[in-house]
């Protein structure tokens, strides 16, 4: 696979379960569904939200606590579609609202209701334990599982070839957070000022 299916990409759209984590979800009697992240994965997301990337989340679930993680992550409020059944109409919405063409979009995703906006997306991609029909829709098959470091791998990839893959400690976050974590950033550490 050519490195430079990389290189148009200027926004990333993610599936959640199966991608952003390894498809467990842990149901708890309020009725919350509980997930795990991996922290690499995320880290990778703010990088790419820092760097002026746009990204959003197209899911088929709802819940509370996903709403945080996103928006913790600097995922916009208008940018996180819960309960998509139509994930490439999302996806396209996405692009417009930020003004982006499809082919400059990736979008990850691991099941059925991933593949249009699979082929949506410039860059179609899936994590490598995605099912049959997906990994055969997408551009991109990672070498990573879901929750196991394809975002990380998409995201760093994509952000080494454009040069934007590059922490200082010493420039604030720029993302989006909402107020509520920056609060809590302030009170807690100074690097968030
Ligand atoms: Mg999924």
């Amino acid at each position: 696979m050519k490195q430079d299916i990389f290189s148009d990409i200027k926004a990333f759209a993610f599936d959640i379960d199966g991608v952003f984590t390894d498809g467990s979800i842990l149901a708890m009697p309020d009725g919350d569904l509980l997930r795990t992240f991996n922290t690499k994965d995320c880290f990778a997301v703010r990088m790419a939200v820092d760097a002026g990337y746009p990204v959003a989340i197209i899911t088929g679930g709802c819940s509370n606590s996903l709403i945080f993680r996103a928006q913790s992550l600097g995922v916009r409020k208008e940018d996180l579609y819960q309960m998509s059944k139509d994930k490439e109409t999302d996806f396209l919405l996405f692009c417009r609202r930020h003004g982006l063409k499809a082919e400059n979009v990736a979008f990850a995703g691991d099941d059925l209701p991933d593949i249009p906006a699979i082929k949506a997306a410039g860059l179609g991609v899936c994590p490598a334990d995605a099912v049959p029909e997906v990994k055969e829709a997408a551009d991109f098959i990672s070498p990573f599982n879901g929750g196991r470091g394809c975002i990380r791998h998409l995201i760093e990839s994509v952000l080494k070839e454009a040069g934007n893959w590059a922490f200082d400690p010493h420039t604030p976050w720029t993302g989006n957070y909402p107020e509520e974590i920056m609060k809590l950033g302030l009170t807690t550490g100074k690097h968030l000022k």
